[in-house]
């Protein structure tokens, strides 16, 4: 587990810190906008020392794997005096929709990320390049570097070969420049239904890399674009579209997951070719791959999360269990503590897994100092205090937070009949018990020292009410409570001023620790008991809240408040358990 490596002195930085050193990008233009190279040629210096960027495609919700390339990319711009761009990568038309658009952009500020101030917006859209990209493909078909290719789709596949044997050339490789470029035209003006012909960059069918045979660069689609409609029936390939948007947009290192390494060679053929033929603003981005972060008892992969919306196995894209950053935020996840996990976890070279707790640990480390306190009783279990006199009440004191005296005090009512966790009494106490037992004495956190005398039962047997008597002097706070000298405190709400909410605990949505490995079926792991909810209490403090408010509920965790539910009580869920427990169980 790479949980202690600093962010500092990886693999990353070195590469960028020794090409600021050596100049590599000194000498880029920047014309305030992406564009090909005459655009650049005689514009101002780049102020950006590097340009990342963070290319989601919108085809659904960030997750926790995202926000460690967001971080990433937007924290290296940040350290080294650059600018990260977010631009989509939506030039696949039949994936992508505008309401992924807005919830990309919205939790990326969320994270704490920006890309716009007075001097550039860097908000951009991969299918604002299609015309450039549409130009440059003529440009490698009258350079003898793409062909149309009118082999049928199984042709190609099986034309390919395979890591062992050498792919054969399609009959249509020799095809005249000028034969290409009016088929290709066609292509794009509609004459062709889909799979009839594709553009072909003409590399080297004998490679023993695959992805360098000759790979498809445009393929003919008669699909809608959420952005650009049906101007366009031809679309370009990820592995075209990719460097070239890099390349416009002045970016240096183009950070992506290990995946990739095997199409960094045509990353960088593509990007020669059309840097050569005096396309693209030089020098180009170099493509740099990091390990993807994998989270045990997480999924992320976008497909299979949205199978879990889809078929209602979760309440949605920010169902509190999903690993989604929607999702993390209605469980009560800061941005902080996200980036916190990313800062902790590192940048490697080479895959590993993340202990799920590593992220948890980095919630409560951000909440501990600023989540005020307060009470909630989980499992109410009525106390009624015998010898308090019925219809009193007097107010009890507590500190918002008890390393943090500068936030002050909150109050709350004492008064004969309260709430406490069913599980803070027993008849029959086991070893090193102190809670409540006939005749034991505790503490009633902030308020008296009481001593139990009894229980009530129900028919069938069920402990349905507690009785204790209190020592008068023994009120937290007075003189005599040091007096009472007691092994055992317990928390508890008044029961007539306390209001009810309903409380959602959550344990891991799936029970295996890599639900998806190998082709395994993830819905199986699906953990039956990922989420309780409860009927419960909590101090009375608590009656104004915001939506997104956080407490440290005492002895219960971290909780934020999730609005109210339809009955008009509150709704808090909790964000992580105050220790790390396999089962965040009480
Ligand atoms: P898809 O299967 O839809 O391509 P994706 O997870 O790759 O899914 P993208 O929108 O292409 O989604 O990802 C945007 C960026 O986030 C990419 O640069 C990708 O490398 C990065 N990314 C995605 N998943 C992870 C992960 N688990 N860890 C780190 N980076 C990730
Ligand atoms: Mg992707």
């Amino acid at each position: 587990m790479n949980q202690t490596a600093p962010a500092a002195g990886n693999f990353l930085r070195a590469r960028i810190e020794d090409d600021l050193a050596a100049g590599t990008y000194a000498s880029r233009r920047w014309a305030g906008r992406p564009g090909p190279a005459p655009a650049h040629a005689h514009a101002e210096p780049d102020p950006a020392r590097i340009r990342t960027r963070f290319p989601p495609e919108p085809n659904g919700y960030l997750h926790i794997g995202h926000a460690k390339s967001v971080c990433l990319n937007f924290g290296l711009a940040r350290d080294y005096g650059g600018r990260c761009h977010l631009r989509f990568d939506d030039t696949n038309p039949t994936r992508e929709e505008q309401e992924y658009v807005d919830a990309i952009v919205e939790v990326v500020r969320w994270l704490g990320f920006e890309w716009a101030d007075e001097r550039e917006d860097n908000l951009y859209f991969a299918s604002d390049y299609f015309e450039w990209m549409y130009a440059f493909a003529e440009y490698l078909i009258e350079a003898g570097h793409a062909y149309v290719d009118s082999q049928t789709p199984e042709q190609i596949r099986v034309n390919r070969g395979s890591l062992t044997e050498p792919g054969a050339d399609s009959p249509f490789r020799n095809r005249p420049p000028a034969e290409s470029r009016e088929l290709f035209r066609r292509m794009r003006d509609g004459a062709f239904a889909e799979g009839e012909h594709v553009l072909r960059a003409r590399i080297d069918m004998a490679s023993p890399n695959i992805n360098m045979r000759d790979p498809v660069l445009y393929r003919v689609r008669h699909a809608e674009h959420h952005r650009t409609g049906d101007r366009w029936c031809v679309y370009p390939m990820y592995d075209y579209a990719h460097p070239i948007s890099d390349a416009l947009e002045n970016i240096t290192h183009s950070v992506c997951t290990l995946e990739f390494e095997d199409h960094r060679p045509l990353y960088d053929w593509l990007l020669a070719r059309l840097g050569e033929g005096g396309r693209l603003n030089m020098p180009l981005p170099q493509q740099i791959e990091f390990a993807r972060l994998n989270l045990t008892y997480v999924i992320t992969s976008k497909r299979r999360l949205l199978q879990l919306v889809q078929e209602g196995h979760v309440d949605g894209w920010d169902d509190p269990r999903m690993p989604t950053l929607v999702g993390l935020s209605r469980r009560g996840y800061t941005p902080e503590s996200i980036r916190l996990f990313c800062d902790r976890i590192g940048v490697a070279k080479s895959d590993s897994w993340i202990e799920y707790p590593v992220l948890e640990q980095a919630l409560r480390d951000d909440l501990e100092a600023r989540a005020p306190r307060a009470i909630a009783v989980l499992s109410p279990l009525r106390l009624i205090i015998d010898d308090y006199p019925e219809g009193r009440s007097e107010t009890c004191t507590a500190p918002v937070h008890p390393q943090r005296p500068e936030l002050g005090t909150r109050t709350f009512p004492f008064s004969r009949e309260l709430w406490i966790e069913a599980d803070d009494f027993t008849e029959d106490p086991p070893k090193g018990y102190f809670r409540l037992y006939p005749g034991n004495r505790v503490r009633l956190r902030y308020g008296f020292v009481i001593e139990c005398t009894g229980c009530d039962r129900d028919a069938a047997g069920n402990v349905v009410a507690v009785h204790a008597r209190h020592f008068a002097d023994s009120k937290s706070g007075t003189e005599g409570a040091a007096a009472y000298k007691v092994r055992g405190a317990i928390h508890w709400l008044s029961a007539a001023h306390a209001l009810a909410a309903e409380v959602r605990l959550y344990d891991r949505l799936f029970v295996d620790p890599m639900p998806d490995a190998g082709g395994k079926d993830f819905l199986a792991a699906l953990n039956p008991e990922s989420e309780r909810v409860l009927g419960a209490f909590v101090e009375p403090t608590l009656d104004a809240l915001e939506r997104g408010d956080r407490f440290q509920f005492e002895s219960h965790g971290y909780f934020v408040f999730d609005g109210t539910v339809p009955t008009g009580i509150g709704r808090f869920n909790r964000s992580v358990t105050l220790r790390d427990s396999f089962s965040p169980r009480r």
